[in-house]
């Protein structure tokens, strides 16, 4: 075999991290606050408790710790579907005929078949220790709600899921497994709630959208004694979960002290990649290294490439604080895409931060292009990934294909978020030449943008 690495370095239970990494406390300046929207001022910690766990708030608003220690019923979880393993794509570099190395880090291996239950875990064993009995939450491809229902199935708490129409139509099986865990599963926008009446009543027959479920999903959290809402991305406590995959990986490619020239993520609200990436990006911003770090996002939902640098409400509706984040603005309504879980208006705070201040390069791809990737993928490397993991995996393979024609042997680590056994319609509509690429007009991103508050 060639260097002695092997396929899978794996990591045993005792090497899973102890720590979650907390990037926002590596940052050269500190994040804009948030604002409250009918004061203009930054919003008190306890006007988020009234939405968001004690424990996501604190989390949320840590600019000084670097570690946070994970709890030990966490780990326990952790323990039975962690460490994921970091893969050297031999196959895949053969396939491509490439001098380059590519190593993947596979968050699919749990039954949600993505990332998010490293969140959805710690999330739910927080809102448990603070005596909560419910929570509510919004899931657009299914991930996130699937994620979240293990995790309140597991602590024996109550999960009111608002579901994005489309997606509950497209993917009932989603539906299902949740309810398997025991959760509710409401199809948004719904008459349930005021806000989801008023988008009903404005746009009739739509198919919903991100941003209308979060919308939902906090006003139940706001009416509910002992209820709470949850997020499984964008907000920075999630991406601070998830940087338990870039601490894996990193822990395992050091064991044959391999250093990745480039660290790429898909771009849904940013968790993912934030936390792939967040032991690299705290050495870089120290002057460590010199890692290139590329996000991918899908050209249907341009936020970093398109998107504008401002203060914009998380959610349709208008209900969330302002957030200052790379947006397309609440008001932008995404075309279909079959990467479900990309499909979002906003992007996580500290991702933005990282982009506007040039720590971070983003690429946009059309869903035909990362189709296509997928093939060579599935065929070389054997496993099926989700669509929006096939935006890094694309990214992933042009890299090797400039390496092929400069000879460079660069390093490349990409994550693979999930598995794509969810989403065979998707592949069904790629494979039978029914998929479309949507790129919105340049006055589709103007609409979009009309919508961001004065502030
Ligand atoms: C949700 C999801 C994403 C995108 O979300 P991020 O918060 O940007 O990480 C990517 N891949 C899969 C498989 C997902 O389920």
């Amino acid at each position: 075999m060639p260097n002695n690495i092997p396929y899978k370095i794996n990591l045993s239970e005792s090497e899973l991290p102890k720590f979650w990494l907390n990037l926002q406390a590596y940052l050269p300046e500190k994040l804009p606050p948030m604002l409250n929207p009918a004061t203009g001022q930054p919003v008190e910690a306890d006007e988020l408790r009234k939405v968001f766990t004690d424990a996501a708030v604190e989390q949320e608003m840590n600019t000084t710790d670097k570690y946070i220690e994970i709890p030990d019923e966490v780990r326990n979880f952790y323990r039975m579907y962690r460490p994921s393993p970091v893969v050297r794509a031999y196959n895949l570099e053969k396939l491509l005929d490439t001098p380059a190395e590519i190593y993947y880090k596979f968050e699919g291996t749990n039954t949600s078949g993505s990332h998010k239950l490293n969140s959805s875990v710690p999330q739910v064993y927080y809102a448990r220790e603070q005596g909560l009995t419910s929570v509510t939450t919004e899931t657009g491809a299914g991930q996130w709600g699937t994620a979240l229902s293990m995790a309140t199935g597991f602590f024996g708490l109550d999960l009111l899921v608002y579901m994005v129409k489309t997606s509950y139509e497209q993917k009932p099986h989603r539906k299902d497994l949740m309810e398997t865990y025991g959760a509710q599963v409401i199809p948004s926008p719904s008459d349930t709630t005021e806000v989801g009446r008023r988008i009903l009543k404005d746009h009739p027959g739509t198919g919903g959208s991100l941003g209308c479920a979060i919308s939902e999903a906090v006003e139940i959290a706001l009416s509910r004694e002992n209820c709470r809402y949850l997020l499984g991305s964008v907000m920075n406590h999630v991406l601070l979960h998830q940087s338990v995959i870039g601490l894996e990986a990193k822990a395992a490619l050091d064991k044959y002290n391999i250093t990745p020239d480039i660290v790429i993520g898909c771009l849904g609200g940013g968790s993912n990649f934030g936390g792939l990436i967040a032991p690299y990006m705290a050495e870089r911003l120290q002057g460590k290294n010199n890692i290139q770090f590329l996000g991918v996002e899908p050209a249907s939902c341009p936020t970093l490439t398109r998107g504008r640098y401002a203060y914009d409400f998380g959610d349709t509706g208008c209900m969330t604080p302002l957030i200052k984040m790379y947006t397309l603005g609440s008001g932008f309504m995404p075309s279909p895409n079959h990467a479900g879980g990309l499909r979002y208006h906003g992007m996580n705070p500290i991702v933005s931060k990282l982009k506007h201040d040039g720590y971070m390069d983003v690429i946009a791809y059309e869903q035909t292009k990362v189709f296509q990737a997928a093939k060579l993928f599935c065929k070389s490397e054997g496993n099926l990934p989700a669509p929006e993991s096939n935006h890094a995996l694309c990214a992933a393979i042009d890299e090797a294909i400039k390496c092929r024609e400069t000879g460079e042997k660069k390093k490349i680590l990409f994550g693979l978020t999930g598995t794509g056994f969810f989403d065979m319609s998707a592949y069904q509509s790629f494979n039978n030449g029914t998929m479309t690429d949507y790129i919105p007009t340049d006055e589709d991103i103007e609409l979009g943008l009309s919508s961001l508050p004065k502030v």
